[in-house]
């Protein structure tokens, strides 16, 4: 799954859906893959209009990947900016989680990610 998709997931637990710490769930224990996309700064651009920016900040610094700017570029400043546009190209395109875990501020619950795919059934008491 590529990372971008944890900018559109929350927690599945009903008593999660109306708190703000169930949202971006937390990458734990990932193995990252990359595949080497060529760089799409029109698609990139149009991306950045649909993100939850301070979410996406939380992830990448949760992954490791190098502190992004408190405010998202706009198309100009990124067009200008060939290290940001890199940045965010490989974090939002080309990076994807292959194993690891999705963590649930709110309740801890771990959704498993394997070969790529997030389990989000949840066990019964959870429904
Ligand atoms: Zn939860």
């Amino acid at each position: 799954m590529k990372v971008l998709t944890l900018n559109f997931l929350t927690c599945a637990v009903k008593a999660c859906k109306s708190s703000s710490d169930s949202f971006p769930l937390h990458p734990k224990d990932c193995e990252l893959v990359s595949d080497e996309l060529e760089v799409n700064s029109a698609l990139l651009t149009n991306v950045l209009t649909r993100v939850d920016w301070k979410a996406l900040t939380t992830t990448a610094a949760e992954l490791g990947f190098p502190t992004l700017p408190a405010t998202p570029p706009t198309p100009e400043e990124l067009a200008g900016d060939e290290k940001m546009l890199k940045e965010l190209h490989t974090l939002l395109m080309e990076t994807q989680i292959n194993e690891g875990k999705l963590v649930c501020g709110h309740c801890g619950h771990e959704y498993a990610v394997k070969e790529g795919i997030a389990n989000f059934l949840l066990p019964n008491h959870l429904v």
